[in-house]
């Protein structure tokens, strides 16, 4: 049996090679660089071992774009980058540039257009988020509303390197944390209170059963025969409260006016070669939804971040600082009260304990 080479198959699944996409200057320094530099807040400068200097522009964009912005974008890109912008992943814009005359005409006109530029080095860079009211069926709060006006308030914490150190922050709508709230300086997470409730009849109408059962983590959702129809019920103190179920099953919606809502946690950031990542720990165990600008959300979170960055050392991140002075001092300092909600009593709370990715030899 012989084999033959079979041609390049053509197909429209997946993205394209990202190679196709990449600057001329970053494919031709692409693993050769050699250091970077902060030029100004906002300004990063990328030199390259053949001496090759690649100057990024970031400003903060609204994560969901209108298309008269993405045009926008893309004609600063033509006049000043070469056509090449990228998006990072807290949801900034970053415009790459070769010609350093470049950088304060393409400032003047983002700043112009209203998109402001920062968010490098010890600063607060875009807050990540996830869909918001907008989109997600399991939604506890909104998304892209409440991180407007808290990035309203803290703007010139964007704009300039006036923190301890980098500051990250995340929200999500729910607990799923499509948002990397649990690895974020400060989290803003949506929280659902009760449980779903069980539309028993419904359920075998427009569900599968099975399917249903096997989507709750927490195993604590279980058959219950009702009229000879097979249906379900939920064991309350095993529920987070998490919609998975709902997911899988419109008869167990979990929404709930006046008991969805926000939580703030705190300390969180990803592993590096000096310290292991850390999880978010709670620091607010709820405040009520109040669109369309969340005063409370946003007092909040001003508050753990002027009181950080008035007390952390320099480079201190975060949950760093809050392990040095202890959480007492942390609740102190912010005067956010300790309540019974911070001791975590949930049915399989053990498996939250000592959990590290960090490996030790
Ligand atoms: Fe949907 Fe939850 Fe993700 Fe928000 S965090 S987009 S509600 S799954
Ligand atoms: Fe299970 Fe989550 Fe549904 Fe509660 S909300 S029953 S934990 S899937």
């Amino acid at each position: 049996m012989t084999t033959t080479a079979k041609p390049n198959r053509l197909t429209d699944i997946g993205p394209p090679h990202y190679e196709k996409f990449l600057p001329p200057m970053v494919k031709k320094n692409y693993s050769k660089w050699k250091y970077h530099e902060s030029v100004a807040p906002g300004v990063l400068c990328h030199v390259g071992e053949s001496g090759d200097r690649l100057y990024t522009v970031r400003a903060g964009s609204p994560r969901l774009l209108s298309i008269q912005t993405i045009r926008l974008f893309a004609d600063l890109a033509d006049r000043y980058s070469g056509g090449h912008l990228r998006f990072t992943s807290r949801n900034n814009v970053e415009f790459l540039l070769t010609d350093p005359d470049n950088i304060e005409p393409l400032k003047k006109d983002l700043v112009g257009a209203g998109f402001p530029v920062g968010g490098t080095g010890n600063s607060i860079s875009n807050i990540v988020h996830t869909q918001g009211w907008i989109h997600c069926h399991s939604a506890a709060t909104d998304a892209s509303g409440i991180v407007k006006a808290v990035m309203d308030a803290l703007c010139d914490r964007f704009t300039q390197q006036n923190m301890p150190a980098k500051l990250r922050i995340a929200l999500a709508c729910c607990l799923n944390m499509c948002g990397a709230v649990h690895c974020s300086d400060i989290a803003i997470l949506g929280i659902h209170r009760l449980p779903p409730k069980v539309q028993t009849t419904n359920v075998p109408k427009v569900c599968e059963v099975p399917t249903l059962i096997a989507s709750c983590p927490t195993g604590a959702i279980r058959p219950l025969t009702v009229d000879g129809k097979t249906s379900v019920e939920v064991v309350e103190e095993q529920c987070m409260y998490c919609a998975n179920c709902f997911t899988v099953c419109p008869a167990l919606p979990l929404n709930d006016a006046e008991n969805d809502g926000l939580s703030i946690w705190v300390g969180g950031k990803v592993g590096n070669a000096r310290s292991e990542p850390k999880f978010s720990k709670l620091a607010i165990p709820f405040i009520p939804n109040h669109p369309p600008r969340w005063p409370e959300v946003v007092d909040a979170v001003v508050n753990i971040v002027d009181v950080y960055a008035k007390h952390a050392h320099k480079y201190e991140r975060m949950g760093e600082w809050i392990e040095r002075i202890g959480w007492p001092k942390f609740f102190q300092l912010t005067g956010i009260e300790f309540t019974r909600y911070h001791i975590d009593d949930f049915k399989h709370a053990g498996l939250t304990y000592a959990r590290s990715a960090h490996i030790k030899y």
